[in-house]
């Protein structure tokens, strides 16, 4: 039998950035993948950092962490979510990954005395970093390759240089280029634009790259005579003029690309020839995120609220927990700094529940410490993510145990009581790149815990990354309270989860279930969560609406 091909598809893009090239690969792969194909994804970052790990997410959004404990870019979550597949590091390619495997190779002198440049050297290796994961992995039917950037960055021209060659060397039929651009709609002219896509498509054609098939990000749907227009300059048959317009949710967007047809140019041009994409499931769950029962609030309290992206996975897996609780989840941003300032009243009184999410650095921790005060003693549902547990243990052990000084190792050196410590194999740690707790372990449940309700087993395997752990040596101070800890380390000695009994849900957990939710499969933690929260509100509803009936009840009397 003559070896498999596997086909490749590149994605490009155009006028600005944050056109929504990570969904929009993510969406056809999962288009490709309900044909019956095994698609993989690759994001290649012209970034010169080797990954975002060390990477304000301020400027960089969330860093998403794999099952292998690589910390990798946003878009990686997307393409698991779509996917439904677990990503390797071979998934992220970044500038600096390719360099700092090109320069070791010289300094070993693999090059015997050539000049190293970026054509060939660069190029090769990027080249080889594309291939990597069908070569592992000899069953896969089509790459998708996504280029991070927007054509006509100096940064990502190597990339770019690469899949030409990469094209050049292959039938016509194994690769395609797709763009994405943004045809802008001007309101004092009444018109849509299509100069800018003009010009990306130019600079594409330049270094060498034809673009088969354009997916226009328009706010309406673009019409004949557009279409026509931007396939005359660009190149491209009108039909390939796709209108990638804005939905309602992310997960809609494989189904009007299907109605559009996109999926079907791309397997006609590769010649994948099975049927159409069995999309029932899919739609299924769209329907429910777009009319959902009942509606909750979420306060969300961190130091990045400014920024959704540093919440990405966050964000989308209260999207799949509404979606099985027949919930819309409307979240509300409240940063750290203004609890402390103004009191968690203030901000927290309306909620039906409480997430307080990872991160770093002791700015804003008191006022997360208060606001899960707050939601603990009013009864209303918690959901605590790596931080969030850390601060959870804090504000327990302050409010409840009295240990008035309580507090992380992280924040303070000399401190009285860490009841967070410094995790044993992290002390002398000096480098910050990829040198945390990372990736997948194990941890077991109590059994008599609403950890072990949600998931249902006793062995669970979750994502990690932190410095930071309980400190073993406050147990006791714990014990015979209504503070739990519910999920350990299979030795015993890490605590992953705590709960507070007598609680209508309260659970906090080391690790990150955001990274694990799918569109189709909600976490079980965040399920619950979402859950409790919808119970919570109902129960509040219904005492408003007693409150009422008593009220006019009396009023009638009175008269
Ligand atoms: N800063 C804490 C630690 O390193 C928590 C990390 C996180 O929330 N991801 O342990």
């Amino acid at each position: 039998m003559p070896e498999k091909k596997t086909k490749y598809i590149f994605v490009t893009g155009g006028v600005v950035s944050a056109l929504g090239k990570g969904i929009a690969s993510a969406s056809l792969g999962l288009l490709l993948k309900k044909r019956g194909f095994n698609v993989d994804i690759i994001k290649c970052d012209p970034y010169i950092n080797v990954d975002p790990g060390t990477m304000n997410p301020f400027q960089h959004g969330e860093v998403y962490v794999l099952d292998d404990g690589s910390e990798t870019d946003l878009d990686l979550g997307h393409y698991e979510r779509f996917l439904d597949k677990s990503m390797t590091k071979d998934n992220n390619v970044t500038t600096g990954q390719v360099y700092h495997t090109v320069i070791s190779r010289e300094r070993r002198g693999d090059y015997l005395g050539a000049t190293v440049q970026v054509i060939p050297h660069i190029t090769n290796e990027i080249i080889d970093c594309i291939k990597r994961p069908a070569k592992n992995n000899p069953d896969t039917d089509v790459v998708i390759v996504e280029i991070g950037g927007t054509v006509g960055d100096i940064e990502s021209q190597p990339f770019l240089e690469a899949i030409r060659q990469m094209a050049l060397e292959r039938d016509p039929e194994d690769t395609i280029f797709v763009h994405l651009t943004l045809v802008p709609y001007i309101a004092t002219a009444g018109e849509m634009k299509t100069k800018p896509t003009q010009h990306s498509v130019k600079a594409l054609r330049e270094i060498g790259i034809q673009p088969k098939v354009l997916l226009c990000r328009t706010a309406k749907q673009l019409d004949d005579s557009i279409r026509k227009k931007i396939g005359l300059f660009c190149n491209v048959p009108s039909s390939h003029v796709i209108s990638a317009i804005d939905v309602e949710t992310i997960y809609e967007v494989p189904l009007h690309y299907n109605k559009e047809g996109f999926d079907e140019i791309v397997c006609k041009h590769l010649e994948l020839l099975n049927g159409p994409p069995d999309l029932t499931d899919w739609e299924e769950m769209v329907q429910k995120i777009k009319h959902p029962t009942h509606r909750v609030k979420i306060a969300i309290c961190g130091k990045y609220v400014y920024l959704k992206d540093a919440y990405k996975s966050i964000i989308e897996s209260f999207i799949h927990a509404g979606e099985e609780n027949h919930a819309r989840v409307d979240l509300i941003w409240v940063s750290s700094e203004d609890i402390k300032q103004k009191g968690a009243d203030k901000f927290l009184s309306d909620i039906d529940g409480l997430l307080i999410p990872g991160g770093f650095g002791e700015r804003g921790v008191e006022g997360k410490i208060e606001s899960i005060r707050y939601v603990r003693e009013n009864n209303i549902p918690f959901l605590g993510i790596c931080l969030g547990m850390q601060c959870a243990v804090i504000e327990y052990a302050r409010n409840v145990c009295g240990l008035k000084d309580a507090h992380s190792y992280e924040f303070y050196a000399d401190l009285k009581h860490p009841v967070i410590h410094l995790m044993a194999d992290q002390e002398g740690v000096t480098n910050l790149g990829g040198t945390m707790r990372l990736g997948v372990y194990k941890a077991n449940l109590d059994k008599n815990s609403k950890a072990y309700k949600a998931y249902g087993v006793e062995e669970i395997s979750e994502r990690h990354r932190h410095r930071y752990e309980f400190n073993n040596a406050y147990r006791e101070l714990f014990e015979g309270t209504d503070f739990k800890l519910t999920g350990m380390s299979p030795d015993g000695r890490l605590v992953e989860i705590v709960e507070v009994d007598k609680h209508p849900w309260f659970v906090a957990s080391q690790f990150h279930p955001e990274l694990k939710s799918r569109p189709t499969r909600a976490h079980p933690l965040f399920r619950d969560f979402i859950g409790a929260s919808v119970a919570y509100m109902l129960k509040k509803k219904e005492a408003a609406h007693n409150k009422a009936d008593n009220d006019l009840k009396e009023r009638q009397e009175v008269s």
